[in-house]
């Protein structure tokens, strides 16, 4: 009779004891929150003990060894002709068109994380020229082989050129202006077959985004109040065309 009892007290001191340590990781976890909370809100709190700074600190370089050597090869190649925007995540680069539809998440997701290494910009207006990306060893695995097919049909689906060279320690302005052989020589030309013409009377489809054009009234500059399609991507995309009246 005495053993069952004496086994069900020991059970019951187990589950009290498992208890108390959650409890004591719990009040751990948000007495850290505060703290770091606190230093951060209060800067006039008298608790030295209190300031702790948040663990964020500033990197050396934004770059690798490799990248900073194939970024000043780059400038002295490009002078004024580009703007060099390293490191630039892809969700900036390029906007999902509402052709996704209830997709936008997942096609959003796929991109969310990634970046490119350069992006070359037109001076003025900042439209992306090209996109490059160093390619070393870890281009190699299975993964990074997925990878790059996916990054690959994005790039050539979203219209823009992306360049891949390969990483090393140092690079000439011959490698350099090899690798951006016409990037800067297309002249922008307009693709007949780009606006169905057939059907001009109906909606016209914006010829980046693959969707109908909607009715739009041009509120200031020369052409104010003035009727043209304008795309339902605006102010990503800027896609118009003439309403024809
Ligand atoms: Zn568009």
């Amino acid at each position: 009779m005495i053993g069952p009892i004496i086994f069900i007290l020991i059970l019951a001191f187990i589950v009290y004891l498992a208890i108390a340590v959650r409890k004591k990781d719990g009040n751990e976890t948000y007495s850290n929150k505060v703290e770091y909370g606190d230093s951060f809100n209060n800067e006039t709190d008298e608790t030295p003990k209190k300031k702790i700074k948040l663990p964020y600190r500033v990197s050396d370089s934004v770059l690798t060894d490799a990248e900073k050597s194939f970024y000043h090869a780059l400038k002295l190649f490009l002078k004024d002709r580009a703007v060099v925007c390293p490191k630039i995540g892809l969700k900036d680069l390029f906007f999902i068109s509402k052709e996704a539809g209830n997709d936008y998440m997942k096609y959003f997701g796929k991109i969310a994380q990634k970046h490119v290494d350069f992006l070359l910009c037109d001076p003025l207006t900042m439209k992306p020229l090209c996109a490059i990306e160093l390619d070393d060893f870890s281009h190699t695995s299975k993964k990074s082989f997925e990878r790059d097919q996916f990054i690959g049909k994005l790039y050539k689906d979203a219209g823009l050129e992306l360049i891949r060279v390969s990483s090393k320690s140092g690079y000439t302005a011959n490698e350099i202006e090899m690798a951006l052989m016409g990037v800067f020589d297309k002249r922008e030309t307009v693709e007949p077959d780009k606006v169905d013409t057939k059907e001009h009377d109906q909606t016209p489809i914006c010829p980046k985004c693959n969707i109908p054009m909607v009715m739009r009234t041009a509120s200031k500059g020369k052409y104010e109040g003035k009727v043209f399609w304008g795309c339902p991507n605006f102010p990503k995309c800027r896609e118009t065309v003439s309403s024809g009246t």
